[in-house]
């Protein structure tokens, strides 16, 4: 796994280096020392993830180190990114992350042992969001907490739990012990929507829940900071967008993540300089039939194009 992502994201990834290296001051060097011990952590807790990662540079022609680097940039950096949202079949997914790498790719994988997934992603990180054919899709959105630590990255969390067996395996996973951090995993079936929010050493389960940006909506046991501005006001525009235009079809869900009418911040970003954000990607699955729309690009401007999920495998529908 991910040579193949490596060989068709090649130019990507290296100007996504090339960005993080004009971004950290201390340069690549700096960024790489930086990952070791998350990287290490990873060898002993999900060693056939690092393969993935060590397959990911061969395939990109760098060096594991830079790979590294790539999927330890959340453990490293502090950065607020993305959006979820659900509504009868449909989970919603705003990618927001650094303007500067906005490079995307779509990861159709059928592992040997494991469920196929698909999985729209910025160039040089592991699969994180998406659809896995046992009937379930995943949105991550991320989450700081003062227990952060030195653990087993984030991403490889979200990887972990996206190739899961099925909706149990992926809970599981993201409450894996040893993990660096927190994220909420928006994760949805034909039978179920639930949120896992972690902290390094934490975990609530809020099911049902209608959307999701990045502060934490259970109170965790260990102290967080304040929701920022741009946080609340995405969750307030997805959940009053959910409740006044709610989808009843994956393209009006593609409409609804190029909204722009939020303040400070939309849930579409657009933002100059070097640590501005963008909404890189959106997509929009249907857990009811394994389909999927992902935008190349900025989801108010970009083509969407269409996905399913191989062998995708339905849980009992919902009532929409
Ligand atoms: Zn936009």
């Amino acid at each position: 796994m991910g040579r193949a992502q490596g060989e068709a994201m090649a130019e990507g990834i290296g100007a996504a280096l090339r960005f993080y290296a004009r971004l950290a001051k201390g340069g690549e060097g700096a960024m790489a020392a930086a990952s070791v011990p998350f990287i290490d952590t990873a060898r002993s807790s999900v060693p056939h993830l690092v393969e993935e990662m060590a397959g990911l540079a061969e395939g990109a022609g760098i060096a594991f180190e830079e790979a590294a680097i790539l999927n330890c940039m959340e453990e490293v950096w502090t950065f607020e990114t993305c959006t979820s949202m659900s509504h009868g079949p449909f989970l919603l997914h705003a990618e927001q992350w650094y303007a500067g790498h906005d490079s995307v790719g779509v990861v159709i994988a059928e592992p040997d042992g494991g469920p196929a997934f698909v999985s729209p992603t910025c160039a040089g990180f592991l699969p994180a969001v998406g659809m896995n054919a046992s009937g379930f899709a995943q949105g991550i959105d991320s989450l700081t907490a003062s227990d952060d630590r030195i653990g087993t990255p984030r991403v490889a969390i979200s990887r972990l739990a996206l190739g899961a067996a099925d909706l149990a395996g992926a809970i599981a996973a993201a409450t894996l012990p040893g993990r660096a951090g927190g994220y909420a995993h928006f994760l949805m079936s034909g039978e179920c929507s639930v949120v896992v929010e972690t902290t390094a050493t934490t975990h609530n389960a809020i099911e049902g829940a209608d959307a999701h940006t990045n502060h934490y909506l259970a109170d965790p046991a260990v102290p967080v900071g304040p929701a920022s501005r741009g946080s609340k006001a995405r969750l307030e525009r997805a959940r009053n967008l959910l409740e006044n235009e709610p989808p009843s079809s994956l393209e009006d869900c593609a409409r609804l993540l190029g909204d722009h009418d939020a303040r400070p911040e939309s849930i579409c970003v657009h933002e100059d300089g070097l640590e501005g954000s963008a909404t890189v990607f959106a997509m929009a699955c249907d857990v009811t039939t394994g389909r999927m729309l992902v935008s190349d690009g900025s989801p108010c401007l970009a083509r969407w194009n269409e996905f399913e999920v191989p062998g995708f495998v339905a849980r009992n529908a919902r009532v929409g």
